[in-house]
This record gives C-alpha cells, sequence and structure tokens, in this order.
C-alpha cells in the first residue's frame, strides 16, 4: 500500500525538481561553474533566416558571467537561456553599432529593472563618423532625456539619480590604430584595436582574466593589419566567418574570408579559434573553411559557434 501510494508522490518530486533546476525552463544551457569560460550568446549575423541570434558574448569566470561583448538581436533572450545574472556584468563592451551588434541594448537595459543591479555599469565602444555615432551618441539617441527613441529609461543616465545604476559610455578612438585600454577591474583588464569594418568605425577587443586571454575579432576585413598585435599570444580567438573564400565587393570590404583567418591566426600564435557570425553563404562551407584556414598556417584546434556553445581557453 505504501509502495503504490508513494510513487506517483516521488515522480512529482522528482517532476518539481527538474522544473525547478535553471535553465530548464528555456532550455538553456550553462558554461562550468569554475574558470573561465566563452559563451556565445549570438553566433549568427543580421540575417533572419539563419535561426542564430546575432552577434553576442559572454566571458564567465567562475560561475559569474562578468564581461557582455555586443547584443546584437536574439541576445538578450539567450543571456536569459544562459542562466547569467545581471548583476554579476562589470561592462558592456562593443565592437561596432550596427543592428546585428546592438540592438538588444534597450532590451536588455529594460530587463535589468527587474534585477537587482545597484552597481553602476560602464559600456565601451568605438568613436564615431559620419555614418555612425560615437558610443556616447548611441546610448544618447537610444535613451538621452532630449529626443533618445526610448527617453523613458533615461534616468539610467542620470548622474543624480543614486537609487538606481547608470549606464556609463566611454568612447574608444577607433580612427587610431593603437592599441587602448578599455574596462579595467580588479581582475580583468582589457584593451581594444581598430579593425576595418568598411567605412564603419569598429574594434576588436582583448579580454585578459584568470591568466587566459580572450581575443574577439568583432567584423573585420583585415585590412588594417592591427588584429594579430592584439591577439598576440591568445588562448582563444572568436573569429567573424561571415564571407567564404572569393568573396567581393562590399562584403569583401566588410568581413575577412577564411584564408585571412587562417593567416591572422597563426601570425598570432593563437591556440584555440573559433569561427562565428556564421552566415547563410558560410554556412554548410564548414570543411573548406576549416581546410583553407589550415592551408594558411593555423593549425590549433577549431570549432564552429552555435548559440549558447561555451568554450573554454
Ligand atoms: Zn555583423
Amino acid at each position: 500500500m505504501t509502495e503504490r501510494t508513494g510513487r506517483p508522490g516521488r515522480l512529482a518530486a522528482l517532476l518539481l525538481l527538474l522544473a525547478w533546476l535553471p535553465g530548464l525552463h528555456a532550455a538553456g544551457r550553462t558554461c562550468g561553474q569554475s574558470g573561465v569560460w566563452v559563451q556565445v550568446l549570438g553566433s549568427g549575423g543580421p540575417e533572419i533566416s539563419d535561426r542564430r541570434a546575432s552577434s553576442s558574448y559572454l566571458v564567465w569566470v567562475d560561475g559569474h558571467a562578468r564581461l557582455m561583448l555586443d547584443a546584437g538581436g536574439g541576445s538578450a533572450y539567450n543571456f536569459e537561456r544562459s542562466g547569467a545574472d545581471f548583476s554579476d556584468l562589470r561592462a558592456l563592451l562593443f565592437s561596432h553599432f550596427h543592428v546585428d551588434h546592438s540592438a538588444d541594448l534597450a532590451v536588455l537595459l529594460k530587463g535589468a529593472f527587474f534585477t537587482d543591479r545597484e552597481t553602476d555599469l560602464p559600456l565601451y565602444g568605438p568613436s564615431g563618423n559620419g555614418l555612425m555615432p560615437d558610443t556616447e551618441g548611441f546610448v544618447q539617441a537610444l535613451f538621452g532625456a532630449r529626443g533618445g527613441a526610448f527617453r523613458y529609461l533615461s534616468s539610467y543616465l542620470d548622474p543624480e539619480r543614486p537609487d538606481e545604476f547608470r549606464l556609463l559610455p566611454h568612447v574608444i578612438d577607433a580612427g587610431s590604430r593603437a592599441v587602448q585600454a578599455g574596462y579595467q577591474g580588479p581582475d580583468i583588464r582589457t584593451r581594444a584595436v581598430a579593425v576595418h569594418h568598411g567605412p564603419i568605425p569598429a574594434l576588436a577587443w582583448r579580454v585578459e582574466v584568470a591568466g587566459k586571454i580572450l581575443v574577439f575579432s568583432g567584423d573585420m576585413n583585415g585590412d588594417y593589419g592591427t588584429l594579430p598585435g592584439l591577439a598576440h599570444d591568445a588562448d582563444l580567438l572568436v573569429a567573424h566567418n561571415a564571407v567564404p573564400e572569393g568573396a567581393t565587393g562590399v562584403a569583401r570590404n566588410l568581413h575577412m574570408p577564411p584564408s585571412v583567418i587562417g593567416r591572422i591566426a597563426a601570425r598570432a600564435g593563437v591556440r584555440r579559434l573559433v569561427l562565428s557570425h556564421r552566415m547563410r553563404r558560410t554556412l554548410g562551407r564548414e570543411d573548406e573553411t576549416r581546410r583553407l584556414i589550415r592551408r594558411n598556417g593555423y593549425r590549433g584546434p577549431l570549432a564552429f559557434a552555435d548559440d549558447l556553445d561555451c568554450f573554454a581557453p
């Protein structure tokens, strides 16, 4: 008798436990609880047919998401699925402000209202030009009290509001070819350098944390020749695989083909390569891409990223 009534009770308890476990509700995926991890929140580009969120990455340290790089469309939802806590973030780093790298910033900031975050959040990104606002201008265009599209959130920029955290934009000069300091935390150092992404001011980022070096190419075509220096000795390089070999015209002016990725990774002495910002013109050509990267000198581990994948450097 006890047996028969006990079994459904145990089953219900097990189901309750499974439903409670973090991540299961949204079919998410968490990285390891110790060490450094890069989690891909968005492995796609701007297409709405690639079944991927647009560009975004988290850097996890001992179970806490400390940095978020870019915030393309869909990345806020994948932030939820990752189980990350917005209060843990020390800084947001942007490569540039194309839609597929920045559109979810407003989604994140609104969502932050419902978190426990109290400390200010620095946001680093490039300077502007005639086509793009600088980082300060981008934030003002979204949240500025005067004319910002989402000016109802302008208190996040208001220094007179001590009851809420503030978003603190910092501009990195994308007109210079020098490596420049970005966010500096107690145990995190970040640096950025300008990369060529057609006419758009754009940065690649280097993150040094817990003895590991992580580098994010962002969108770039390789013409400035700045990435090998920034990526020197990197444990992990996330490179954007937006165009196939033989791309021409606008696509080649914006993005690097596999041969360029291979040469940069080899020259920099990168120890692990992850390819992201995958688009329909490169999806399905992974064997060819891998072959070209090898042929151009990179021999280390190479992976193609999918949304929510975790990589240990
Ligand atoms: Zn892009």
